[in-house]
């Protein structure tokens, strides 16, 4: 029942990407991107390793938030109890599956999943808001270390660096190796009755026009096959009724949903969007240490992540 994503299907750089207005674009072969700097717009080129990692980034982002979005879906149609927040709890099944397949991919995903939160949250101009203690999730800084306990607990030798890198206390990594535990056997304990090797359930995947603005986004995702690996993964092996839909969509708002009426998990482009502006935007922040103005203050530790990601992407093969 564990997830597993062909090796190579969602790092290639393709040659159809196309776009203006943001980043991880590739114009007829040559390499170039647009950003909304804070000052005003402002043109960059993307070195071609910056594309591919960034393209990565994207990807391996959808595929978080489809795991997660995955498992509301699994607390919906199985009527699984919830202890404690659901929100937590999905991040929790999410980082379970992709750290479980033992994929070096998909271990790469949980660290740039991480550093999304940490991105998200680095961006957020206005700071934290009372809204967003009252909110159904954590805090994006919240969310970014509950997936670096994750990893911690589940090996920390193998993502050393990465948390080194962020400072990770010596008393919450011990910690986490529990927590992960507890975490992987309590979502295997309730799945346990469901998990049936012989079904296969029927989910129907749409990637559904995206419109001139987003097509880079829909390329993308098509390309590293996001839909598909959470219909993989989620319709086999579990009794769950046929006619599940995930589907893509351009949706007006940055977001992803389960919706249990409809039985329909929704990714929204504008969320890959969001993700590959922001990346894009690290990159730029972090390529020049400062030519004229005071430049460099974005947050420390989103950077140190960010490069030990990053660097830990480009060492495996
Ligand atoms: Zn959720």
């Amino acid at each position: 029942m564990l997830f597993r994503l062909a090796s190579g299907q969602q790092n290639g750089v393709g040659d159809s990407m196309r776009h203006i207005t943001t980043a991880l674009i590739a114009l007829g072969g040559a390499c170039a991107a647009f950003f909304a700097m804070p000052a005003g717009p402002a043109k960059a080129d993307l070195t071609p390793e910056e594309i591919t990692e960034g393209r990565k980034y994207v990807v391996n982002n959808a595929i978080f938030i489809l795991f997660h979005e995955g498992g509301h879906m699994l607390v919906s149609e199985l009527g699984l109890p919830v202890l404690g927040r659901e929100e937590d709890a999905v991040d929790g099944l999410s980082s379970v599956m992709l750290l479980e397949s033992e994929d070096e991919e998909l271990r790469a995903a949980m660290q740039d999943a991480a550093d999304g939160w940490f991105l998200i949250d680095a961006n957020n101009a206005q700071g934290v808001q009372e809204a967003d203690f009252q909110g159904t999730h954590g805090l994006n800084k919240q969310r970014a270390y509950a997936l670096v306990c994750m990893m911690s607990g589940k090996d920390p030798e193998y993502f050393k660096a990465f948390i080194d890198s962020l400072e990770f206390p010596q008393d919450r990594r011990e910690e986490c190796i529990a927590e992960y535990e507890q975490t992987r056997d309590s979502w295997w304990g309730v799945l346990d009755p469901y998990v049936d090797d012989t079904k296969t359930s029927n989910f129907t995947v749409s990637y559904e026009p995206a419109g001139d603005d987003l097509q880079y986004v829909e390329d993308m995702l098509k390309e590293g096959q996001v839909l598909e690996a959470i219909s993989a993964t989620f319709g086999e092996g579990y009794n769950i009724p046929d006619g599940i839909k995930v589907t893509a969509k351009t949706c007006g708002v940055i977001n992803a949903f389960w919706d249990p009426a409809a039985r329909e998990i929704t990714f929204c482009y504008e969320f890959a969007a969001h993700h590959a502006d922001l990346v894009s935007q690290y990159f730029e922040e972090n390529r020049a240490p400062s030519s004229s103005d005071g430049e460099p203050q974005a947050q420390a530790e989103v950077k140190r992540g960010m490069v030990s990601a990053l660097k830990a992407a480009a060492s495996d093969p």
